[in-house]
């Protein structure tokens, strides 16, 4: 399996430098050069979800590692999970499902994919004998993913930039109370799209890039999109033969319900991809329009969907025009040029075939949420209200089964949660830790620059191959 670039301009790689690289030379982003065909999990799949896990994965790694060694590295992966079935789905209305993606160690969907990640970079850098520095852009759940994914590994230094002041305190204390060396938490004075356009800018730095072999984590790094197609197939194969579900999932990077989108290319009978957005809504606009146009960003009750940039949405671009790699290279130097982009009908047609968009405000996801647990007792995260809210609005005219991802455990999103039910929400054993360690975290200025020298002061040179090889 050989990866290509969506701008073009880059050679094709082997999963290993994908993974290790995570943003492709050229800028663009990395997509398999054709998709694996896996319409369904095999009968004796799903036992472990480790094992479905390894069955989906394997095809994209080419060999390294096989299955077997795969198979073994996800289950150590997931052995942290506190729900035996890791990704259980449960049914909470008519025809609707909530499938939760919480019972990681930092409750929030993202350790499925950071669990894996981190144990596949720390093989690579051993088989290779060389050292890496991660840099993270987060708005609040990856940061947390990652430094309990990545702390105390060995020949790993982990930077992790977080808008001040723009996240939860349970998601800023679990980013900074890890006592480990390694893990550097700052917290910059911009918001999530400063944040990761400092991550873009110095990993488009090439000289900065390879005097510290680096990578990154964010959900432009391909193998962590393989790694959360899996719940997809797990998802339909626990609803049974014949299902063709819709999905609406929370949508911030684009990065998630991309992974849905691949499971769907790759075979998996699937209706609709609801796209749920807060106010944050530059996605439902892009889709009525054709006009994708950031606009400043506003604070929410899910602060991991404030986001404007939507990274991921380059991968369906080039998907939905036919691979048209000159069209992207184009839209995103528009976008970068003009503030924004348009999309051609012959591209935008595939796009609205698949997806649909629904704005979720903070209100409609509070009182979905009330409603859910006044029906049910059962108290979802602000996330998760605002696909629910979706759902139920495409449930108004698409058939069949809904399942709504669930993406983060309430218990990080208290505030919220309190004003929308009346209830706190009980907090799970691994969040309680985190909340009484020491703080330790740097505010730094909206500067590429800063953080470079920042980074410099703290890493020697890293040796070997590095990010590349
Ligand atoms: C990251 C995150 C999202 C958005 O996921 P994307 O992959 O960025 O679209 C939604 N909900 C929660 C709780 C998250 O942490």
């Amino acid at each position: 399996m050989m990866y290509v670039s969506t701008r073009g301009k880059a050679a094709p790689a082997g999963f290993q430098e994908v993974l290790l690289a995570g943003l492709a030379p050229d800028g663009g982003l990395y997509m398999p050069q054709t998709w694996p065909e896996l319409p369904s999990l095999p009968a004796q799949v799903p036992g472990p979800y480790a094992a479905a896990a390894a069955f989906v994965m394997a095809p994209f790694m080419g060999g390294n590692p096989g299955h077997d060694e795969l198979f073994a590295l996800v289950s150590d992966a997931y052995a942290g999970w506190s729900h035996p079935d890791t990704a259980p789905l449960t049914e909470i209305g008519r025809d609707l499902f909530l499938l939760e993606l919480f019972h990681g160690p930092t409750a929030a969907f993202k350790d499925f994919a950071m669990q894996v990640l981190s144990r596949l970079m720390e093989r690579a850098l051993k088989r290779t004998g060389s050292r890496t520095t991660i840099l993270g852009a987060t708005s609040g759940d990856t940061g947390a993913a990652a430094v309990e994914a990545f702390r105390g590994r060995q020949d790993i230094e982990l930077f992790i930039l977080f808008p001040h002041g723009r996240i939860s305190d349970v998601q800023r204390k679990q980013m900074t109370t890890a006592p480990e060396d390694n893990v550097h938490a700052i917290a910059v004075e911009g918001t999530f799209d400063d944040a990761q356009n400092i991550v873009k800018t110095l990993l488009g730095d090439e000289d900065f890039r390879t005097r510290h072999a680096l990578s990154a984590i964010n959900s432009i790094n391909w193998a962590r999109i393989v790694a959360q197609t899996v719940y997809y197939y797990t998802a339909a194969a626990k609803l049974g033969p014949g299902a063709r579900p819709n999905f609406a999932v929370p949508t911030g990077n684009f990065g998630d319900i991309f992974a849905g989108f691949a499971a769907l290319k790759m075979g998996l009978p699937t209706n609709r991809l609801v796209i749920a957005t807060n106010e944050n809504d530059i996605l439902a606009r892009t889709l009525e329009t054709g006009r994708y146009e950031p606009r400043d960003v506003m604070p929410t009750d899910s602060p991991s969907m404030d986001i404007q940039i939507s990274s991921n949405f380059e991968r369906l671009l080039f998907e939905a025009s036919g691979r048209d790699t000159s069209f992207v290279t184009g839209a995103m130097a528009d976008l970068r040029r003009d503030g924004g982009f348009s999309i051609p009908p012959a591209t935008l047609g595939p796009i609205r075939e698949r997806f649909t968009a629904h704005r979720v405000t903070r209100e409609e996801a509070g009182a979905a949420m009330n409603r859910l647990f006044q029906d049910t007792g059962i108290i979802v995260d602000p996330h998760t209200a605002v696909g629910l809210a979706a759902a139920q609005r495409e449930q108004a005219r698409e058939k069949g089964p809904t399942v709504v991802l669930s993406t983060a455990h309430p218990a990080k999103f208290p505030d919220a949660v309190k004003r929308a039910t009346g209830r706190e929400p009980e907090v799970p054993a691994a969040l309680q830790r985190c909340l009484e360690g020491r703080e330790r975290f740097e505010i730094m200025p909206n500067s590429a620059t800063a953080i470079a020298s920042y980074i410099d002061a703290r890493v020697p040179r890293s040796g070997g191959a590095g990010g590349f090889i």
